[in-house]
């Protein structure tokens, strides 16, 4: 006989899990109150099965009214609305029609999975089962354990979400779980940079595809919906009562004025005449025999970064050395017309450019890396401050489509177009972005980072979890630990600093983030989980 699993709740969610349950060959039955819910589902379902071309799924799925008094499910789900009473009185109603040994799972996002659990008689058998949207297409399911949560549930749990072909995350009942806590800033600090005119949401979107994020987070979050967004945020914020995931005036006023994304027409990008242009920050890279004999260019440097960047150069550019200290700075060529400058990645790098500046020729250009140095206090005192360029890589190049670029006070349109020939003699776009600390895949990247360290720190879950739930979660391109280690947490908290240092204590890099550029094994330090 096929193991039977009941879904509560027949809207969005439950028939997605509904969905996904019979593909795993469960035999389910959906309880809806609605009627035209019901249909909705029950068309879904048929259209999703037909999509997997196996109608036999479809037939494995029924509805009913109401919860029955007794049903002999191994697993039920509730999947009602976000409310803790509904959903309190449906766990209540489960445990007395279900076996002892069933499982009994929320689909909740936002409420603490315990609370529900108290009116449990066996709350030992009570468990969060988080899908994501949409439940056929997303592989993640974050599985929640409270306290009284007892290890046969959870074995439960697991062989659930493994049959029906999703993979399990563990997360505590902390607020948001894994995905919804971590990405937070994703949104919010990008709301931060538009706010602070880093770049227009165009650019920025543009900026965050090229890192590697599928969507930019403004165009994301129109299609999420604005007031979607902001209700998660808020209540992230609230139950977390971290000041630095505060949510933004700018979500509340768009929810306020119906500016809601996709859903209403318009949120930050306006779909009432259609669907918007995208600006795409990628360029082809210069074919390999077009090699630039005019350019003498010097890398300085000493870390990864500065050997991946010269040996880039080298493919394009006839004329590069690598100057590989700052003792060694009288090897640049007299005939030098650029100077990238990459230092260690951590220390800013005001002095030695400086320096530069008062000896080498007004023409040569100093590009600076601008997550480590701060540019306008550099060009402050330069002679020459217009040919400073302040330049973003944030890892390796490797890793991004894109270079941010500052636009200093004093930069000029020269030092600006030769910038752009360089990094798109490399194949990287160039998006100009106004001279804030981080800039913004800084500021977006290395706030997301420093969450899921914290994250970690805090027992919410595993390294290797957190970085498998972002990626299958929200299609991050790599987990945010492993970004990290990868960015270099030494580097990443310089760049906290100085945010935190202009923004407020509460930005400031988690002590642990070096932690990061330890040996794995070392790094177990982050873990705080047993
Ligand atoms: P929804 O409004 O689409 O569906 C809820 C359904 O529950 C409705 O069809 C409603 O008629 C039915 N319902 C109402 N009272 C009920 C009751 N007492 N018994 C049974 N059914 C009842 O909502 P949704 O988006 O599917 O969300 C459901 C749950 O899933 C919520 O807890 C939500 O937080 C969570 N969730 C949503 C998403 C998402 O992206 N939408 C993602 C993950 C988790």
């Amino acid at each position: 006989m096929q193991e039977k699993v009941l879904v509560v709740g027949g809207g969005t969610m439950g028939a997605g899990i509904a969905f996904v349950a019979a593909r795993g060959g469960y035999s389910v039955e959906v309880v809806e109150p609605q009627e035209a819910a019901r249909e909705r589902a029950r068309a879904r379902i048929a259209k999703d099965a037909e999509r997997a071309r196996d109608a036999a799924i479809a037939d494995r799925v029924t509805f009913l009214d109401r919860i029955p008094e007794r049903h002999d499910a191994v697993v039920a789900i509730e999947a009602a609305p976000e409310r803790m009473d509904v959903k309190r009185d449906i766990v209540a109603q489960l445990e007395k029609a279900l076996g002892a040994s069933a499982l009994v799972a929320t689909n909740t996002s936002s409420l603490s999975v315990r609370e529900l659990a108290e009116v449990a008689e066996h709350p030992q058998r009570v468990v969060g089962l988080h899908f994501f949207n949409p439940p056929a297409a997303m592989k993640l399911v974050e599985i929640v354990a409270t306290e009284q949560t007892s290890d046969a549930a959870l074995d439960a749990a697991h062989a659930f979400v493994e049959r029906i072909g999703k993979t399990a995350v563990d997360a505590a009942d902390t607020p948001g779980f894994i995905v919804n806590r971590v990405a937070r800033p994703f949104y919010l600090q990008s709301m931060r940079a538009l706010d602070f005119d880093i770049a227009s949401a165009p650019e920025l979107d543009a900026l965050a595809r090229a890192a590697g994020f599928r969507m930019g987070p403004f165009e994301l979050m129109d299609l999420i919906g604005i007031d979607i967004n902001y209700a998660t945020s808020v209540s992230v914020y609230e139950r977390l009562g971290a000041e630095r995931l505060t949510p933004m005036e700018m979500q509340r006023r768009m929810v306020g004025e119906g500016f809601l994304g996709r859903k209403t027409g318009a949120g930050f990008y306006d779909y009432r005449d259609g669907e918007p242009e995208k600006l795409d920050a990628s360029v082809p890279e210069m074919p390999e025999d077009e090699v630039n004999v005019e350019e003498v260019i010097a890398v300085i440097g000493f870390a990864d970064a500065a050997f991946d960047l010269f040996e880039r150069l080298q493919q394009h550019f006839a004329n590069v050395v690598h100057v590989a200290n700052d003792e060694m700075l009288d090897e640049i060529p007299e005939d030098v017309t650029i100077v990238i400058d990459t230092g260690d990645g951590m220390s800013d790098r005001g002095a030695v450019i400086a320096q530069l500046d008062a000896r080498l020729d007004p023409q040569t250009m100093l590009f600076v890396d601008a997550y480590a140095t701060d540019v306008a206090a550099l060009g402050a005192r330069m002679r020459h401050p217009e040919r400073l360029v302040g330049y973003g890589i944030l890892g390796s190049l490797d890793a991004q489509s894109a270079v941010e670029i500052v636009d200093g006070e004093h930069l000029s349109d020269d030092a600006l177009a030769i910038a752009e020939e360089v990094f798109e003699a490399l194949g990287k776009g160039v998006v100009v972005v106004a001279d804030e600390p981080g800039l913004f895949l800084g500021r977006v990247v290395g706030s997301i980072v420093n969450e899921a360290v914290i994250a970690v720190q805090e027992g919410v879950a595993s390294a290797e979890d957190v970085d498998t739930a972002m990626q299958l979660g929200v299609n991050y391109p790599r987990g945010p630990i492993e970004w990290g280690r990868e960015i270099g947490g030494r580097r990443l908290t310089r760049i906290l600093k100085r945010i935190a240092d202009s923004e407020g204590e509460a930005y400031a890099p988690h002590r642990s983030l070096w932690v990061l550029d330890m040996q794995e094994q070392e790094e177990e330090m982050l873990d705080a989980r047993p």
